[in-house]
């Protein structure tokens, strides 16, 4: 592995630079996990867009630049190093779009992507339910074929839905067929939300943000078209996507390289007010810092290994692992630095409430690290 990165690479990276330091804002933006931050939140999605930064390893007839995964890591880099603000697309552009690139047909990819790019279709996660959450072969939310329509009739429920109250379409697996074994029945269907029979209910985070929905769906209509990857071939797709969630989209080094950094500026403040303080937790901000920069390196190694066209596979569940961990590290550190004026509201009070959340959502760490020990280290199953 060559550490270095090529002229091409670093003119990639000055061009990045350059535009962010021009348009980001110069406030941050209220969240993008409440109806009004959203609003706001999308501006900066069609501006990102209009400059074609929105999806820089698309290809081009998509609304990307054609970038390698490496500059897409630099991009990631430049964007957290600029503060620029959180990507409320992502679900869109970081889990479905992978899976409508590798078993999309190309009239869905045609219909779907430019649309996505340009952040006018927003997309939403639809997989989990009351009663299937870790265990997702357990859904039970069905479709029934409608043949005369051309078409399926969905019913159901799903839960958690990351800003669903908030986006105009959903992708979410569904029981095609009652008779298959669990696995073997399901289909992923896109699923517009302004479709006769579907109710959005928004409700609160920990934090208070109404960031989360369920979303309620009652004999709703879908054409054939809008089913992605073929009939009960849903679990098969929806594992493409799953890799995605939890390895290097969903969470590229550049959030914990900026997070680390951020850390370091706390404790040099800190360490001006209260040196003791911040002695007490010094090699603890190391330590997290160090940690962002092992995450970073292992996932120019898996960056590597992509290129060179060995799979990732079960390896993914290491990077969520590692991200999730590193990440309430980074903040508790940060709170414990801060002190008492930590019980205020503030950037790292809020994102710990945030990272308390990474254990979990993605796959929870005790699915993780069962998959670890079977997968990667062959342990026996219990
Ligand atoms: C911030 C956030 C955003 C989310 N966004 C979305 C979204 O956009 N779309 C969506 O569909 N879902 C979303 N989720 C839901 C998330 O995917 C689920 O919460 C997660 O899969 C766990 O499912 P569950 O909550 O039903 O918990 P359960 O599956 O009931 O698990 C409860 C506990 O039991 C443990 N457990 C369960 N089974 C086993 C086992 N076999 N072995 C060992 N331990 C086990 C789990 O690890 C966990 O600790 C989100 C969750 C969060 C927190």
């Amino acid at each position: 592995m060559d550490l270095g990165w090529s002229g091409s690479e670093q003119s990639f990276r000055r061009e990045a630079r350059a535009w962010l330091r021009a348009n980001v804002p110069e406030r941050p933006l209220p969240s993008g996990d409440t109806r009004a931050g959203f609003a706001a939140h999308l501006e900066w999605e069609r501006r990102l867009h209009r400059a074609r930064w929105s999806v820089v390893s698309w290809p081009e007839e998509f609304g990307g630049r054609g970038a390698t995964l490496w500059e897409w890591l630099i991009f990631e880099e430049e964007y957290y190093r600029a503060g620029a603000p959180q990507r409320v697309t992502q679900n869109g552009i970081f889990l479905l779009a992978p899976t409508v690139f590798e078993f999309g047909t190309p009239e869905q990819r045609q219909r779907i992507l430019p649309r996505m790019a340009a952040a006018q279709d927003l997309w939403c996660q639809g997989w989990s339910e009351p009663g299937a959450g870790s265990d997702l072969a357990a859904i039970s939310s069905r479709a029934v074929r409608d043949a005369a329509s051309g078409g399926w009739r969905l019913s159901g429920q799903k839960t958690w839905t990351t800003r669903g109250a908030f986006c105009t379409h959903l992708f979410g697996l569904f029981r095609s067929d009652p008779e298959a074994r669990r696995h073997h029945g399901l289909s992923y269907f896109l699923v517009p939300l302004d479709a006769p029979g579907v109710t959005v209910r928004g409700f609160a985070r920990l934090d208070g943000d109404e960031g989360f929905a369920e979303v309620f769906l009652d004999d709703v209509f879908v054409p054939d078209r809008d089913v992605l990857g073929g009939v009960n071939q849903g679990w098969s797709v929806a594992m493409a996507t799953t890799g995605s969630e939890r390895g290097l989209t969903l969470r590229s080094p550049g959030r914990f390289l900026s997070a680390a950094d951020r850390l370091l500026d706390t404790a040099r403040q800190v360490r001006a007010a209260h040196p003791r303080r911040a002695a007490a937790h010094r090699d603890r901000a190391l330590r997290a810092w160090i940690d962002a920069q092992a995450y970073q390196l292992f996932t120019l190694e898996q960056v590597t290994a992509i290129t060179e066209g060995r799979p990732v596979g079960a390896e993914s569940s290491l990077n969520k692992l590692f991200w999730s961990e590193l990440d309430i590290r980074l903040h508790e550190t940060a709170l414990d630095l801060i002190g008492d004026e930590a019980e205020t509201e503030g950037p790292w009070t809020k994102g710990f409430l945030f990272s308390l959340a990474g254990p979990i959502y993605a796959g929870t760490n005790e699915i993780q690290r069962t998959i670890v020990a079977e997968r990667l280290l062959g342990l026996p199953r219990k």
